[in-house]
């Protein structure tokens, strides 16, 4: 970071400790609260200004463009994915967190928000758009050389709830009723806990994303009703109708393959609490994601993906969020270092039919 009048960098992936990053933070927002300006530092063109928001660093609204891909304040264009098909539906708010979705007229509890939520309406959010926001905002959706040092399981989470924090669903930080599957690290289990029991001494329903656990028939067929998860520390059971386990399998033909073959498909739930170990799932979205964790909707994604990744190269896909023009984007855009991005489609259309 910079402050300008007095130069100073601040390096703080350079931080020993928790405790020094955090000390270092309360000095740049001293800094900032005195009127320095602040910019980031990261290695691209642009207007890169920082500010303090209720205690966070964060971007300029509407400048995620001007940092480079790999940075954290980095966001790429609307116009290049399926979020330009949102007129009023998200907007950049000066506080709390930097967006607020419109999931519906004044709702009371976030699930009428998604039952309202149609294909007939541009402006409202399924729970389909809400991954794709939520994964766009944590840069997920996008990889640079640098990102290989942060896409284990507990970095991706900490990504996930530290852009949760930026979602308003109406009132409600998202943040609050996200659960988030863990490979045992305990603090998130004792989140994961909290955060159902909360939902269910509240009535209310509640988000988790969870990867499915590995492949096999009976698993495929789900002969139990039960939702077959791994890394599910903390987060209740599912009951499953057949319907949406059918319907949540039959959406891309590549969801099943993808799972079949072993890669890591992600189960997004959106669930009512039953009893503490038990919750009922009402709506279901299986995404396939890469070896570093970027959704894929086809086979030559995956191929491409991979390459890209091996070649060192700079990349990011557009989701496609509730945009029925989704088909017109291309499968990634190369960043090359220069101010516009370069589109790469690798659609093989005669294998789709
Ligand atoms: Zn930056």
């Amino acid at each position: 970071m910079q402050v300008a009048g007095n130069t100073c960098i601040c390096d703080l992936s350079q931080a020993r400790s928790n405790e020094d990053r955090d000390r270092w933070m309360l000095a740049l927002e001293r800094a900032w609260t005195t009127g320095a300006h602040l910019s980031c530092e990261c290695p691209r063109q642009g207007d890169k200004r920082l500010r303090f928001t209720a205690g966070r660093l964060v971007r300029e609204p509407g400048k995620g463009f001007e940092h480079a891909p790999a940075c954290v304040f980095y966001f790429p264009p609307r116009s290049q994915s399926g979020m330009s098909s949102y007129k009023v539906g998200v907007r950049a708010a000066d506080t709390p967190g930097e967006w607020c979705l419109e999931v519906g007229p004044v709702i009371t509890s976030p699930l009428e928000g998604f039952k309202q939520a149609s294909s007939a309406s541009s402006t409202m959010f399924s729970l389909r758009a809400l991954f794709d926001f939520v994964w766009t905002i944590a840069g997920l959706n996008a990889w640079s050389p640098e990102a290989q040092s942060w896409r284990t399981v507990r970095d991706v989470n900490d990504r996930l709830l530290e852009a949760a924090r930026d979602i308003y669903l109406e009132r409600f930080p998202l943040v609050d009723y996200l659960l988030v599957g863990t490979p045992g690290v305990k603090e998130q289990k004792r989140s994961n806990r909290a955060k159902a029991l909360k939902a269910l001494e509240a009535s209310r329903p509640f988000i988790a994303i969870v990867p499915l656990a590995a492949w096999s028939e009976t698993r495929e067929q789900a002969s139990d009703h039960r939702l077959a998860l791994t890394d599910f520390d903390g987060i209740p059971a599912f009951s499953c109708l057949s319907a949406e386990w059918q319907k949540a399998l039959s959406e891309n033909p590549f969801v099943v393959d993808a799972w079949r073959g072993g890669d890591r498909v992600l189960a997004v739930i959106l669930a009512t609490p039953c009893s503490p170990r038990l919750a009922r799932l009402e709506k279901l979205r299986l995404v396939p994601v890469s070896a570093a964790w970027l959704p894929l909707d086809s086979a030559e994604q995956r191929w491409m993906e991979l390459k890209l990744r091996e070649e060192q190269r700079c990349f990011w896909k557009p989701l496609a969020f509730d945009s029925v023009s989704s088909r017109q984007l291309p499968d990634f855009w190369l960043e090359e270092g220069s101010r516009y991005a370069i589109p790469i489609a690798v659609r093989c259309e005669a294998s789709r039919e």
